[in-house]
Order: C-alpha cells, then structure tokens, then sequence
C-alpha cells in the first residue's frame, strides 16, 4: 500500500537560494497561519459582515513597488491578513446574506490546505491516480445524492459559470446546432456562456416567466411551436434548480418530458440549490432533477466548500469526453468508476488542482446526515426570517422562503430606496444584504444558508434594514 521506497538520500536543500526554508521557519510561517484562520473563522461575527476601501488607499496600504529585494516573511503575512483579507466580503460571517453566501467549514479548508501543500494535480491518471480517484469518488457520491443513474460522469470545475459552460458545451456538441431555451431568471453566466462557445442572441429565446418566477411549460410549447414552424430546430432547454434571485425552482419533471419529446438537451443549473436534494423539502423541490442531460452544482456555495469548487455531472457515460479529449484515441473503458481516467480529457483545463480532496474530506468527516442537516438549517432560517418579515407591518414579503432564499419590499418604500438602505447597512458593518430586481421591480433579499446563523442574527439584520430604510425614505 506504501509503494515504492526509495534509499536514503541527501536532503534536497531547503535554503533561501532555492527559494526554501529550513523546517523551523516553515513551521513558524504555516502555524501563524492556522491560528490566523483560526481565529478569523472563530470571530468572524464580531468583525464586518463586509468593507471595501477606495482603490488609492488600498494601493498605498498594499504597495504597488516590486519588491527587487526581499521582505520580512510575517509582516509580509501581516499585511495580507489585516488589511488585504480584511477588505472583502466575509461569506462565512452568519449576517452575510448578500448574493450566495460561502460558508466554508473548517474541513474544507484543511482540505484545500493538504491538497496545495502537496502541490497535487489531476490532469492525468499517470501524475493524479490518488487526486483522480477520490474526484471520481466525490463526483459518484454526488450522483448518488442528486439521484442520477447510475454510470453518470462527472468533472469538478472552478465554479458555477465554468461548469455550465462545460454541460452547455457537451449538450449542444452531443445535440447540433439550433435553438436553445430558457427563462428571464436564468443566471446571466448562461447567457455569456452560450454566446461563448458560439450561439448567437437570435438561437437564444428568454422565456418571461410570472409572478411564480417560473419557467412556464406551456410558453416553453408555444415557442418551440412556433420556432419548429419557422424551420428551426430546438436542442437545448436549461432549467433552473434554484434561482440565484428567488430560490425558485422551475418544474423540472414537465420540461424533462417536452425536452424528451422534442430530442433537446436538458441542462439544469442548479449552482445554487443543487445540494438541497440532500434534505427532504429539498428532494421534493428539485425532483425531475434527476431526468436531466446535465446539472450543476456549486460546493463552493451551499456545501460549505472555500473557494473554488463547482461541478457539472452528465449522464451519458463517454458524452464528456467525446467533446473534450486531447487524446481522441483514448480508449472509452467501460468501467468508468475504477477504469484509468485523464480528468484532462472531462474539461478544459490540463493543469488542474485536486479540488475534490477538501469536498471529500468534508464529506467523509461530517458524514450525509450531518451536512443534509446544516443545508436543512438554511431552508428553516429563510422560512423563520419570512414570518418575521410577516409578522412586521414594515415589510410585505414579495416570494415566499424557497431553498433558503426569501425577498421582500418595505411597506411604501420607493423602489430606488431599496438599494440604498442595503448599501447602508453594509457601510455599518452589522450585515450585507443585497437589493435585486424582479420583474423590473426592486426588493431586498436576504439568502440564508449560513448553519451558523442565529434567529437572533436575522431579526437584527432585519431591524437593522428597517431603520435604514425609513432614514433613505426620509431622506
Ligand atoms: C452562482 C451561480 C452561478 C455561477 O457560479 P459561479 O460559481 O459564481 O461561477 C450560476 N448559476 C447559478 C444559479 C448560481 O447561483
């Protein structure tokens, strides 16, 4: 199991002119480090939710001179965790409830830590079998966990855009040239990543969706309809499994019926809500998810991964690498689980980080229930923060908490004052919550998957905002 041995040899050297450090330094350097993170996650709750300075005064702070000659390695440190990491938005703070929220856990970072320190690579089988095998590994269990069939592939990727990029890229590959759909709440990083790789504003039909923000099944009809009159052909459909806006979920079961019937590729981005199929309410939600030609999912969002994960599952075996492989005589095994896999040939990155080993690590610590309880939380707090704003004649609720996300608008607010008492709110420090437009009109939001969120958070977040509101209002 240890492999091969290798006879004793001089140490390589570790000194300052091979750009190395003797082991005390190292360990000084790595330990002050740990305790930096440490702390950071430990206090986090008492430090602003999020603080951006003005771009001259974090460059005097930084200093823009190359250095020609080195500098102290901690104060150099020093400078990058108080006052670089200091000025950003701190996704893991229990008030951040702004855009989607990053609430890393603590095994993720290790995760991510080992991962760098070895310098590991999953380009190919030969340089990445243990790295390869456990993103293989994590990719099976997240199949198992969203449903798919059995012998569904996968390739972790740097995020949500990146991955539907890849699913988008291997449906209209697998599927030809024509038209593709979707709906007005569809993330914007489709529609870049449509035109990216090569469809043209008119293949592309926006669908308006209600009041319900969902993708409605019989507009979906007449506008295939209709294109299918006009000797188009229609080959792709993207479904939302979470709306980055509202948490809304399309009806997954009815378009993965009109996209078999028509012969289209059906891709959903579930980047956001995708790991709410671990809890119950969540399953139910999302069920025809399963059905899809490919989904995506983010871990870097509500399965409480650092910075980057995302990751795109396609369920017909060999689908990824007949768009992507380099090596086009790579022979397709059979057995994709233990067979010999170029993660090169999945994407197009070659030189990959091994992004699956913090996912996995996560995973296999905490174990299903315990996280599918964490994501549980999430959906439980937006539900909470949604009968305070009830319950509040300040605030009339606009859609319901769906997958931990809920929106609403202060009673007569003004539609510009929205986003202004957001922008002050986080100016204060106490919390970051984020203003969107829905159907040409402005609401709050607030996103709630943080497990470390208390009732106690949302209720001052909420009092917070109120007061916020009725100063711009006034104002
Ligand atoms: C966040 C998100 C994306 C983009 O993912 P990134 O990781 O930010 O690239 C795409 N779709 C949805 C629904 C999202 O919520």
């Amino acid at each position: 199991m240890a492999g091969a041995t290798v006879a004793p040899v001089a140490e390589a050297p570790l000194d300052a002119d091979a750009l190395g450090m003797g082991r005390e330094e190292m360990r000084r350097l790595g330990y002050w480090v740990v305790d930096s993170v440490v702390e950071h996650v430990a206090s986090v709750a008492s430090k602003p939710a999020i603080q951006a300075r003005l771009p001259g005064d974090l460059l005097d702070w930084i200093g823009a001179t190359l250095p020609v000659e080195g500098a102290d390695a901690l104060e150099s440190l020093e400078l990058l965790r108080d006052v670089v990491l200091e000025n950003m938005q701190h996704g893991d703070h229990p008030r951040y409830f702004a855009r989607v929220p990053g609430p890393s856990s603590f095994t993720g970072i290790v995760g991510d830590w080992i991962a760098t320190g070895f310098n590991a690579i999953t380009a190919s089988w030969a340089g990445g079998s243990g790295p390869t095998t456990v993103e293989l590994v994590v990719i099976e269990w997240l199949r198992t966990l969203l449903g798919m069939p059995a012998g569904t592939e996968g390739v972790l990727a740097s995020g949500g855009s990146m991955a539907n990029l890849l699913g988008l890229l291997v449906g209209s590959r697998e599927r030809g040239h024509g038209v593709v759909y979707l709906s007005d709440q569809t993330h914007a990083s489709i529609t870049r990543d449509l035109l990216a790789i090569g469809f043209t504003p008119e293949c592309v039909r926006v669908l308006s969706t209600d009041a319900t923000c969902e993708l409605s099944p019989d507009a979906l009809r007449r506008s295939i309809e209709q294109d299918r009159s006009n000797g188009e052909v229609p080959i792709l459909l993207v479904g939302n499994g979470g709306t980055t806006n509202t948490g809304t979920v399309d009806p997954l079961d009815a378009l993965a019926d009109i996209a078999s019937d028509e012969g289209m590729w059906f891709h959903v981005d579930a980047a956001y809500g995708g790991p709410a199929a671990l809890c119950e309410p969540g399953r139910a939600r999302l069920a025809g998810l399963e059905r899809a030609d490919s989904v995506v999912l983010d871990p870097h969002k509500w399965l409480f991964q650092p910075y980057d994960i995302g990751c795109v599952l396609v369920r017909h075996p060999g689908a990824l690498e007949r768009t992507f492989s380099m090596s086009p005589e790579y022979l397709l095994d059979a057995n994709r689980l233990s067979g010999e896999v170029d993660m090169r040939n999945r994407t197009l990155e070659l030189t990959r980080p091994a992004r699956a080993l913090k996912l996995w690590l996560t995973l296999r610590v905490h174990g299903v229930e315990r996280i599918a309880s964490a994501i549980q939380r999430g959906i439980d707090l937006a539900e909470t923060a949604e009968s305070i704003l009830s319950n509040d004649p300040r605030w009339i609720v606009v859609t319901p908490a769906q997958l931990g996300i809920v929106t609403f608008v202060g009673a007569g607010a003004r539609d510009g004052d929205h986003a202004g008492a957001a922008a002050a709110v986080a100016e204060r420090g106490f919390a970051a919550v984020t203003s969107t437009t829905l159907h040409g009109r402005s609401v709050l939001r607030l996103c709630t998957i943080n497990p470390r969120t208390t009732e106690d958070d949302l209720q001052g977040t909420l009092d917070v905002l109120a007061e916020e509101l009725a100063r711009v209002s006034a104002g």
